[in-house]
């Protein structure tokens, strides 16, 4: 079966890879359909990002859905034919974090796509998957694969909105309208978020925002005084969700934030420098995200019933063969939101 295979920065090659076994409780999804992430592009222009460093091939790939096409003796949630979104977390179920109900911070994980231990754990860009039965999350009749894909990013944006707490009534900043700020926008949205205002330094995504939304878009390379308008009385804003990474945004959103208000970082980046006095004397939450547990389910239903709408998210699904080009125009902020491969 074919796979898109990342062999060093900016070499990646079709290429046929075997299938994997199945056990008797795992199942085998014929993937349909890949949203290119942040972290593989990472992989696919600088072979990894921090200390996390391509060293064997690797397929990218975590957002994926498709077909179910066998299923392991002893599974009896979902059959052959289903449709099914794959949860990429695999936790080890034994370790303490698991037992106490935090399997995302498993100490064995197992996250499709991730280079991140040795050997790699392969993700999902690739013809034929196996994965346990508790990964395949049932997509009902109806409801697009192409949609159905953005449970993962989706499941990352519903953690950041638990970790903040509640939002109904609150003013929020998303700083940074990729994919995950875009998201983090219809969720705060979806949980009754009174004001919601992002930021990017490009026009195309805050178009993409006020369609979606948002009552107000800043961009900050091209009107870098834009957000001094909340600083008045010690801040606006009630919760920050931090999605660009970068240490600028963090910073510059320390004197918007109210006394008490929450910062959420959703974006990973490298070391940031940023003036600990303020937080401390605002009293500002400044809080870590981390993947996602329950979520996931969450998000499958959130996007099967209509409540949140990923559809104008999606720009283009670009066939596998293409996946060069795809991952090019899914780096082109200008051009593209979210791009899926068509397996
Ligand atoms: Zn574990």
């Amino acid at each position: 079966m074919r796979a898109a295979i990342i062999h060093a920065a900016r070499d990646m090659r079709i290429g046929e890879v075997e299938p994997t076994e199945l056990g008797p409780n795992d199942v085998e999804v014929r993937i349909r359909h890949g949203g290119i992430c942040g972290s593989d592009l990472h992989y696919f222009q600088d072979g990894g990002f921090g200390t996390v460093r391509i060293r064997e091939p690797f397929i990218p790939g975590h957002e994926i859905a498709g077909e179910v096409t066998r299923t392991g003796d002893a599974v009896t949630t979902v059959r052959p034919g289903d449709r099914v979104a794959v949860d990429p977390s695999r936790p080890c179920g034994h370790c303490r974090f698991c037992l106490e109900g935090m399997p995302r911070h498993c100490l064995d994980m197992r996250f499709f796509g991730s280079a991140m231990r040795f050997p790699h754990v392969q993700g999902g860009f690739r013809e034929l998957l196996s994965c346990t039965e508790a990964q395949a999350v049932p997509v009902p009749d109806g409801v697009k694969l192409e949609h159905a894909v953005f449970a993962e990013p989706l499941s990352v944006c519903l953690h950041g909105a638990v970790q903040a707490g509640p939002l109904l009534g609150k003013r929020v900043l998303v700083t940074g309208t990729g994919p995950i700020g875009a998201l983090a926008l219809l969720v705060a949205r979806h949980a009754g978020a009174r004001t919601v205002v992002t930021t990017d330094l490009a026009d195309a995504p805050l178009q993409l925002a006020r369609k979606l939304g948002a009552d107000d878009t800043v961009n900050v390379r091209t009107d870098p005084g834009g957000l001094d308008r909340f600083a008045a009385d010690k801040g606006y804003f009630d919760v920050v969700f931090e999605a660009s990474g970068s240490g600028p945004a963090l910073v510059s959103a320390l004197p918007i934030t109210r006394p008490g208000g929450v910062i959420v970082q959703l974006g990973i980046g490298g070391d940031m420098t940023i003036p600990i006095n303020t937080i401390v004397a605002k009293e500002i939450q400044l809080r870590g995200t981390f993947r996602f547990d329950r979520e996931f389910a969450w998000a499958v239903d959130f996007i099967a019933s209509g409540a949140i709408d990923v559809a104008p998210l999606l720009t283009e699904i670009v066939p596998l063969d293409e996946a060069v080009r795809a991952f090019d125009l899914a780096a082109d902020r200008s051009r593209a939101m979210k791009v899926q491969l068509a397996l």
